[in-house]
């Protein structure tokens, strides 16, 4: 097989069971798996044939683990029940009571609640810092892991992911970046020295908003440890929502060429617009684009309920990266429970407005949000 990233993200598909040659993988619907005798039992636990029970592993959503494995180019990798449930596996790899974690103050709002309100009871001590400056001072005789997210959420930094996987290396703690927003289309975390890779599939990969899943990737011993907290702690993916992920796999890079290609042009033309005060998006991203996400700050004294209601066919969500161009207001879901410091602090405004961009045609998308900023100044 070729191995341009667009040719394997195509070519996903496990080896045929029952030598039907389906086109596609079938989706393995099934709690369990029978035995034919004792000696079979006995071969599964001698790790000699392949399946016990759904919630320790399935077809499906091994499939999908490997098929971000290797497009992340790591050797390793797991489906959970969701992006979150894939970051609480990829900590709990890494980290048990009494170790410490450095992480992101600029995170999906869920991470930081995951990170603040359930690991800390699971006795492990977590720092917010921001990894742009200077931060090897924060780390301490009991941290393990540094935590963050390629593109950040909701204000789009850029992450230095090597830097920082350089000084991880140093003080020997695992790095573990979350590629959401970035996708493996646009960069590779694992490639350049993280240790651990987390998606909410529910997101680009999958691409549809018609699931919720997680992916996590990475070195083979965290991914073996991981895949323990995921059976025991009962995250598993079920077997159709895996079978969907893996179906929206395979356009991932068409789907990333159209939206960075979009959001680039929404972000040129909003960047004129009297009621815009400033534009979020990146330019350091990668040679394949910056990605699909455009946040603006909306100039004080325009009326923020009413861009929200001049919206037209563009719809209001509390997610992002659909085929359709949604938005969010950050400050009212995804990090209405930050505290109000952090907020402050992050850059979490009443005018901010995330834009995902999708992949209609660019000069409707345009349009559009040009019209509800229009009525927004009046
Ligand atoms: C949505 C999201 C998550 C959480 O994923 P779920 O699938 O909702 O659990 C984590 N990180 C980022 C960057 C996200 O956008």
């Amino acid at each position: 097989m070729g191995q341009g990233f667009d040719t394997k993200s195509v070519h996903v598909t496990m080896k045929r069971e029952n030598g039907i040659p389906t086109k596609v993988t079938p989706i393995h619907q099934s709690s369990a798996f029978t035995f034919d005798n004792l000696t079979d039992i006995e071969n599964f636990f001698q790790g000699e044939r392949d399946y016990l029970y759904t919630r320790v592993g399935n077809p499906n959503t091994d499939e999908l683990g490997q098929a971000v494995a290797q497009l992340e180019d790591a050797p390793s990798g797991v489906a959970t029940s969701s992006g979150l449930s894939a970051i609480m596996a990829g900590v709990l790899a890494v980290a048990k009571a009494g170790d410490h974690v450095l992480a992101s103050t600029d995170l999906y709002g869920g991470t930081y609640e995951l990170l603040a309100n359930e690991l800390t009871s699971f006795g492990i001590e977590v720092s917010f810092i921001s990894f742009a400056g200077d931060f090897e001072h924060e780390i301490k005789e009991n941290t393990v892991l540094l935590y963050t997210e390629t593109i950040t959420n909701p204000l789009l930094r850029t992450e230095d992911i090597q830097t920082i996987a350089q000084i991880a290396k140093r003080h020997q703690l695992k790095l573990m970046v979350d590629n959401t927003f970035a996708t493996p289309y646009l960069v590779q975390p694992y490639h350049i020295g993280a240790n651990l890779v987390v998606h909410s599939a529910t997101k680009y990969l999958g691409g549809h908003s018609d699931s919720t899943a997680g992916v996590l990737c990475g070195d083979e011993d965290l991914i073996q440890q991981a895949k323990s907290r995921i059976v025991n702690l009962g995250a598993n993916l079920s077997p159709f929502e895996a079978w969907l992920m893996v179906r929206g796999l395979k356009t991932l890079s068409v789907r990333m060429e159209r939206h960075v290609k979009n959001a680039q042009a929404l972000a040129d033309a909003l960047h004129q617009h009297p009621a815009v005060d400033q534009v979020y998006y990146p330019n350091d991203v990668s040679s394949k684009g910056n990605g699909a996400i455009v946040t603006i700050d909306i100039r004080h004294g325009c009326d923020i309920d009413r861009f929200f209601q001049s919206l037209g066919w563009i719809k209001i969500v509390a997610t992002l990266a659909g085929v359709e161009t949604t938005v969010a207001y950050p400050i009212a879901t995804s990090h209405r429970n930050l505290p109000e410091d952090l907020q402050q602090q992050v850059g979490i405004t009443k005018g901010l407005i995330r834009i995902s961009v999708g992949i209609e045609d660019e000069q409707d998308i345009i349009d559009m949000m040009t019209s509800a900023l229009d009525q927004a100044k009046k």
